[in-house]
């Protein structure tokens, strides 16, 4: 049987204006995503990887299709329930990490869940352990200034699945680090997925850490095409 789509991006298309030039990014590309399945993103610089993460991620509305997270349609809802969705049902990591820096790793983790309406203890409980999984149990009260880029990004992801959504979106989550750092975080993020049975679409330039999903596509020419 096959698992139902989390994530159907269909017909999407996405332009930029740049001075009397009208860029075309997306094409009316396709994509699906099903429960529990992982897909690395590969494609060069420039081809709209973070576009597309975007606009799945409802950070971005497509100029044109439709988006649709766990079933529902969301071109045409606004933007109070789209928010809604975005809280309760994705989790996403930029390249870079975007935490705070005002508040301590845990605090960071805590924040989504706060806002979700857990208490502070569950809250603080769910952080800690998210942490402990990431091995960084012991960073849980630095700030982000005080932490190295594996372990900043090691506490978006942790941020990132602190409601546990059903899709996690990730951009480059590791380009910005050192090969070997990247390796290990990549593998941290992939057995938190595995673990969790989330779905997860996350782009990278690194084919090595993209063999470890279950598939991967590419965009070209504006469409999201499968590889291998
Ligand atoms: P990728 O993440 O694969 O590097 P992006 O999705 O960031 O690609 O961008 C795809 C193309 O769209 C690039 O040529 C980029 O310059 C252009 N682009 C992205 N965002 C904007 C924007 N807000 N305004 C104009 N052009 C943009
Ligand atoms: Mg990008």
């Amino acid at each position: 049987m096959t698992a139902r789509a989390v994530l159907e991006l269909s017909g999407v298309e996405r332009q930029y204006g740049q001075g009397d030039m009208v860029l075309s990014i997306l094409k009316g590309a396709d994509f699906t995503l099903r429960a529990g399945e992982t897909v690395a993103l590969v494609a060069p610089s420039g081809t709209g990887k973070s576009t597309l993460l975007h606009i799945a991620g409802l950070l971005e509305k497509p100029d044109a299709g439709a988006v649709a997270i766990n079933g529902v349609a969301c071109a045409e809802l606004g933007d109070e329930a789209r928010t809604g969705i975005r809280r309760r049902d994705i989790g996403f990591v930029y390249q870079f990490h975007h935490l705070l820096p005002e508040f301590s790793a845990l605090e960071n983790i805590m924040m989504p869940q706060l806002i979700a309406g857990l208490s502070k203890a569950e809250a603080r409980e769910r952080a800690a352990q998210l942490l402990d999984y990431m091995r960084i149990g012991h960073r849980g009260e630095h700030r982000p200034a005080e932490l190295s880029g594996g372990e900043q990004q090691r506490v978006a992801i942790a941020r990132a699945v602190a409601n546990a959504p059903l899709v996690l979106l990730a951009d480059e989550p590791t380009g910005n680090l050192d090969p070997e750092t990247a390796g290990y975080v990549f593998e941290a993020l992939e057995a938190l997925v595995r673990q969790s049975g989330l779905a997860a679409l996350i782009a990278t330039h690194n084919h090595v850490l993209a063999g470890l999903m279950d598939r991967r596509v590419t965009i070209e020419d504006g469409l999201v095409r499968e590889l291998d």
